[in-house]
């Protein structure tokens, strides 16, 4: 989606409302493709006193296997972005300022920086997510296995055999 700024930069007062579905779904992240679903994407470009200013108000699910027991898990994220814009920047670069020389706004690619930035790093079913056994692969969210009791003592009998011999 491209946003042609010229009547906003224009006229005083003026704002375009930005609402719009984002087709992420081709997004490697960590291997996998997380954005199953558009993300959603609301906001609005405005000139306040002769300042254009934009906000996107981003909201995605994120679908993903948690991280330590490996169940599909889907969590909503949303992620805000409040600039100025101007057609050039007088002094040094600025964070809260976006350029837009030719007052044409490209806002998949912000929305895709944004979005891409934002992705989790950590991802679990919940946070007390108790993953799984390394023995038996039993998830223990489920309950405990029996593992820590029964196969350690038999290998260190084993073990305890070689020696012996
Ligand atoms: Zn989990
Ligand atoms: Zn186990």
């Amino acid at each position: 989606m491209i946003l042609d700024l010229k009547s906003v930069f224009a006229n005083v007062g003026k704002e375009v409302s930005i609402d719009y579905a984002f087709d992420m779904s081709d997004t490697d992240f960590s291997g996998g493709y997380p954005l199953k679903t558009p993300v959603s994407v609301k906001g609005r470009v405005f000139n306040r006193a002769g300042v254009v200013e934009i906000e996107l108000d981003m909201n995605y699910d994120f679908f993903a296997p948690c991280d330590r027991c490996g169940v599909d898990t889907v969590k909503n994220y949303s992620v805000k972005l409040a600039k100025m814009l101007a057609t050039s920047i007088e002094g040094e670069d600025s964070d809260t300022i976006i350029t837009v020389p030719d007052m044409m706004l490209d806002v998949d690619e912000l929305v895709f920086t944004e979005v891409f930035l934002s992705l989790p790093t950590k991802h679990l079913c919940k946070e007390t997510c108790k993953g799984y056994c390394f023995e038996c692969g039993k998830n223990l969210n489920e309950g405990e296995c029996n593992c820590k009791s029964e196969s350690i003592d038999p290998r260190l009998a084993k073990l305890a055999e070689l020696i012996d011999n």
